[in-house]
């Protein structure tokens, strides 16, 4: 049917991202800000009294941030070189080599390479059977990779809001969207935070609920000392290039059960057995695959990239603390919160909410581009993702509409049922992040992000005005 091929691709192109469910509440709040010059500026060596760099004054930053990802040619291009110049190319001893150092890293018993972190989510769940039918309830406040996979499977996204001092799912709000369909739940260590995760395996456990950890953006995050992505049945990561662990492009599944693992692995080379080289032809194919097999040089970035994740991870703990002690006493700006339990963060983004009613009223694109001119790179993070038309693309596919009765695919419907007010407001008006890279960064580079948020807030009443 072409005609409705087009008119669902006219949809899609009409409806642009920012234009569904960016309806922004009116602020409740009055500006009650203290007074600026009641409590002493927080600059340690530039003047926050300078104008504004977006009004023309000189930014508190000049310098560039650490560049992501890391690359040593003395140290990271022999192993590369050697399997460049073997000629095995293909999943061969490196990816075995890679993969046993990345279960090794985190704590589990296995783990398997794949092509990204959208298929190690996919594989996932389609091997632990979550399928059309079924439902998988998910946060909000993640990235399309999270929920694409869902969908790949069959199943339906059920969204759990958010707790906004956390950025995580809500234990709170997950029982009260369960019904008979639900099957598993993905709690995503988002920005690398970790999620609540013993208070999802409790209610996992209670209502019979797999559990699929979303660890794409936590590499090396802890909970009571032990690595995110090992609670559940299975974990996932991400090696894209912006992630912690950097390879361009990779992922990998990791668990502690055999017989999930052996399937995994058959799914990720054709479906033949679990413990077949890659590239026999012949020898008989025991299920459904599909071919997620990285290559030997990916594995060999990889490697190199292991070798300082620990180092970077902590040096990131540390900035990150840092910072947050610094801008947690400017009014408007309050900081992630971790649970009591973590013992330790990947911070892949530091996130904080930015209030604006502290800074007079201050909108939060224009505080955005105000700390970006000041030289601090910064955003608004994800947009609101239990609203946009993909759901609609596939509630419309033949797949979808042979297996759900039709009221369950009603888009409108669907919407009111999984609105998530907490979501919608860090989405649409609080968040702000740094990336990790800056945190790789001295003291000084710290400070200098703290001054420059100073700068704005004293001079909100200037910035204030602009459109
Ligand atoms: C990056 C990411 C994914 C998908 O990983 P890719 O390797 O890009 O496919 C999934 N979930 C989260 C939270 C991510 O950040």
């Amino acid at each position: 049917m072409p005609a409705q091929h087009v008119s669902r691709r006219e949809f899609i192109k009409r409806n642009s991202l920012s234009g569904l469910g960016a309806v922004l509440a009116p602020s409740l709040l009055t500006h009650a800000a203290t007074a600026a010059t009641d409590r002493p500026a927080i600059a340690t060596s530039h003047s926050v009294a300078e104008p504004p760099a977006l009004l023309g004054g000189k930014p508190i930053r000049s310098k560039e941030w650490p560049a992501w990802p890391v690359w040593k040619p003395e140290t990271d291009e022999k192993r590369l070189l050697e399997v460049i110049r073997s000629g095995v190319w293909s999943r061969a001893g490196v990816v075995t080599e890679f993969e046993n150092e990345w279960a090794r890293t985190v704590g589990a018993k296995r783990s398997l390479a794949v092509v990204n972190g959208t298929n190690a989510l996919i594989t996932a769940l389609a091997q632990l059977d979550i399928r059309g039918g079924d439902e998988v309830l998910v946060p909000p406040y993640t990235f399309i990779g999270t929920v694409a996979p869902i969908l790949a499977n069959g199943a339906m996204p059920v969204f759990v809001d958010i707790d906004p001092a956390t950025f995580q799912i809500d234990p709170a709000k997950i029982e009260a969207k369960i019904t008979p369909r639900t099957r598993a739940i993905i709690p995503v260590h988002i920005l690398g935070l970790p999620a609540d995760m013993p208070a999802i395996l409790a209610i996992a456990k209670k209502h019979k609920l797999a559990v699929i950890e979303d660890a794409c953006q936590a590499h090396m995050a802890e909970i009571n000392h032990q690595k995110v992505g090992t609670f559940g049945d299975a974990g996932c990561f991400s090696f894209q290039n912006s992630k912690n662990l950097a390879i361009g492009e990779a992922g990998a599944i990791v668990s502690n059960n055999d017989l999930f693992m052996d399937r995994c692995f058959s799914y990720h080379n054709y479906g033949n057995p679990y413990g077949m080289a890659s590239g026999v032809i012949g020898a008989g194919t025991i299920m459904q695959g599909n071919k997620q097999r990285i290559t030997e040089y990916q594995a060999a970035i990889g490697l190199a990239q292991l070798k300082r994740l620990d180092a970077e991870t902590t040096l990131r703990n540390e900035n990150a603390a840092y910072l947050k002690a610094k801008i947690e006493t400017i009014p408007g700006v309050v900081p992630y919160k971790l649970y009591d339990h973590v013992t330790r963060a990947a911070f892949h983004l530091f996130p904080f909410r930015y209030k604006k009613d502290a800074f007079k009223g201050l909108s939060r694109d224009i505080f955005l581009k105000a700390l970006s001119a000041e030289g601090i790179p910064c955003s608004k993070g994800y947009a609101t993702l239990n609203n946009m038309p993909y759901l609609n693309d596939a509630f419309q596919s033949k797949n979808y509409r042979k297996m759900y009765p039709k009221k369950q695919l009603d888009f409108n419907q669907y919407v009111t049922q999984n609105h998530c007010p907490e979501n919608d407001r860090i989405c649409n008006e609080e968040a702000v992040w740094f990336t990790q890279n800056m945190l790789l960064g001295t003291r000084a580079d710290m400070d200098e992000i703290a001054d420059a948020i100073e700068k704005i807030y004293r001079h909100a009443d200037k910035l204030v005005s602009l459109k």
